[in-house]
């Protein structure tokens, strides 16, 4: 399979594309299980996963190295949170996740309710903004071996993965994004950091829906 003429074999990492890059809007095509154990796309899986550390991020889909398939990989480290402090933590019921591969995945919203905080996304550099997800999810797929694995997440788990899979349909966050709440992480930092989502939303004289 020829994967955009790129020279997998020489590489360890890829760049990640920015909005605005036509790949970001294609939905990405299924693969096969002969193809999940093809040399090829153990090395783009590799890749990815390098990807993904190097970045730093909690979730890299295949379609923002260039890649129009249906991969992801998700880790949530838990060096991540050591800034964040408990209470915060506990709001979005966020718990490290260990690094896994989905392939195919199809996602369920289990039920009708939702959570409010902000979200970036590697594709979109600096900029981050309130997005509603539903609070919890079922997500059937295939790991890296081929083997049917279903999962079943709540709150910050459940985010990740609605925004990977979401990826693959050619879906940005900013989609998403509560109209006022867009900004730079660096003034999220400066004026917002610590305080409570309802509190910002106030101030910002945003209708958190
Ligand atoms: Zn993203």
């Amino acid at each position: 399979m020829k994967s955009n003429q790129i020279d997998l074999k020489s590489l360890m990492k890829l760049k990640i594309v920015q909005a605005g890059d036509p790949i970001l809007r294609q939905q990405a095509r299924a693969l096969t299980k002969e193809e999940i154990g093809s040399e090829e796309i153990q090395r783009i899986i590799k890749i990815m996963i390098n990807t993904l550390k190097d970045a730093p991020g909690v979730g890299l889909a295949a379609s923002q190295v260039g890649l129009p398939l249906q991969i992801v990989v998700i880790e949530d480290r838990p060096e991540f949170t050591k800034a964040i402090p408990e209470e915060e933590l506990k709001k979005r019921e966020r718990k490290p996740v260990p690094l896994h591969v989905l392939i195919n995945p199809r996602i369920t919203y289990v039920s009708s309710e939702h959570a409010h905080f902000f979200e970036g996304c590697l594709s979109v550099d600096r900029f981050i903004g309130i997005v509603p997800r539903a609070l919890e999810v079922r997500v059937e797929a295939m790991n890296e071996w081929g083997e049917p694995i279903t999962i079943e997440a709540r709150g910050w788990y459940a985010r990740i993965l609605q925004h990977e899979i979401n990826h693959l349909q050619g879906i940005l966050c900013t989609d998403f994004t509560l109209p006022r709440s867009l900004m730079v992480v660096e003034n999220y930092n400066k004026y917002w950091l610590g305080q409570p989502i309802e509190k910002i939303a106030e101030d910002l004289q945003i209708n958190l829906v």
